[in-house]
């Protein structure tokens, strides 16, 4: 008699095992509080478009009846002039972690390596294991990237390497010697990518710079997005700089028109108001030290940030303190046993996160 699957006889369809191992991402809410909610989870911009972007937004809005350009060439253009690149060594994709999955899809497959520290990015691991690669996770030490350890653990079935520069949620930076020394280490077929999704907010003057690192380097991509500085994160749009054969490679594995036509002038107009866009994110950046120094007062300093978040390092604590926020309508970014993750927002959310913390005894 044939073999009939469990999924056959349970009505359900039969899915990749993989999946088995993996849980859908959930984002972080908080219960009902009696207040206000204030949004510190997702690091975010506190600061909607500028008026320049939302009329970019408006015009391309009343197109929407049309495909988008499926090429993005408008906005490679405009990036490519911005980062002093040539318009062949830009791919643009549907979010900095869209980028990251056709990536994926150009270099991974079963028996590859894909290797990264952590804690980092959340959707490393997804995007590995959705591949069908195999993730080699190197531990962070003292919250930061560990190269070399991570130099070790290169074999030759490491197809792609990520450098989360910030670090996601330590916001720690590496700095650009180490950075250098460890690009030398890596065989010339893998692929690195510098994620730089946060690199507006990098005021450390040692830290590495990708586009620096990338250029004369072909296995060397970079990352960055629109939805942080740039206050886009509605939209999903991010680009990927680096040799032309890489960025030809997103180009091939694009999800068609996966950015969509408002995106593709909402950047366009925000690389245009990049005056306007980079005076907010120097308040953040203020307000960042300012969270920090208040949280550093009591004797227990705070790890320095060079992100647009902190990162509170409270282990067994973290899930009772994100919880003891969310009570209080302060959505922050709980990792049971390992820290919490606060985005920084406009003085008023950063003042209830204050609060909150204060009420907790921090
Ligand atoms: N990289 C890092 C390190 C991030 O933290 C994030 C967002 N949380 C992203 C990439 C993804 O950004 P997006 O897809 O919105 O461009």
């Amino acid at each position: 008699m044939p073999q009939v699957s469990t999924a056959a006889t349970t009505g359900v369809p039969r899915f990749r095992s993989v999946l088995d191992r993996m849980v859908s991402y959930r984002p972080s809410t908080a219960p009902p509080a009696p207040g206000p909610t204030y949004r510190l989870a997702a690091n975010e911009s506190p600061y909607g478009p500028p008026d320049a972007v939302l009329a970019a937004i408006g015009r391309a809005a009343a197109q929407a009846n049309l495909y988008p350009d499926n090429g993005c060439s408008a906005l490679t253009g405009e990036i490519a002039e911005r980062f002093g690149v040539g318009a062949d060594q830009v791919a643009v994709g549907c979010g900095s972690v869209g980028v990251a999955q056709t990536l994926m899809a150009a270099v991974a497959e079963p028996g590859a390596e894909v290797v990264y520290a952590w804690r980092s990015f959340e959707a490393y691991p997804i995007l590995t294991r959705l591949a069908g690669a195999t993730a080699v996770e190197v531990p962070l030490r003292d919250g930061a990237h560990d190269l070399d350890a991570m130099a070790g653990a290169l074999t030759d079935r490491t197809r792609l390497v990520f450098v989360c520069n910030p670090n996601n949620p330590t916001g720690t930076v590496v700095p650009a010697g180490r950075l250098r020394a460890f690009l030398d280490r890596v065989p010339a077929d893998c692929l690195v990518v510098l994620d730089e999704a946060y690199r507006e907010y990098v005021r450390d003057a040692t830290t590495a710079d990708g586009l620096e690192l990338a250029a004369g380097r072909p296995n060397v991509a970079v990352l960055r997005t629109f939805s942080k500085a740039y206050g886009l994160a509605a939209l999903r749009v991010g680009f990927l700089v680096g040799h032309p054969v890489v960025a030809d490679a997103v180009r091939k594995t694009y999800l068609p028109f996966s950015v969509n036509g408002v995106a593709q002038a909402a950047a366009v107009a925000a690389l245009r108001s990049r005056e306007e866009l980079m005076a907010r994110v120097e308040t953040v950046v203020a307000e960042r030290e300012r969270v920090r120094g208040v949280l550093s007062a009591g004797g227990r300093p705070l790890p320095p940030s060079e992100a647009n978040f902190l990162w509170l390092p409270l282990g067994d604590r973290a899930t009772a303190f994100g919880e003891h926020c969310g009570r209080l309508g302060v959505v922050v970014r709980p990792f049971a046993g390992d820290g919490v993750r606060v985005s920084i927002g406009s003085p008023d959310q950063n003042d209830a996160f204050l609060s909150a913390a204060a009420a907790f005894g921090l």
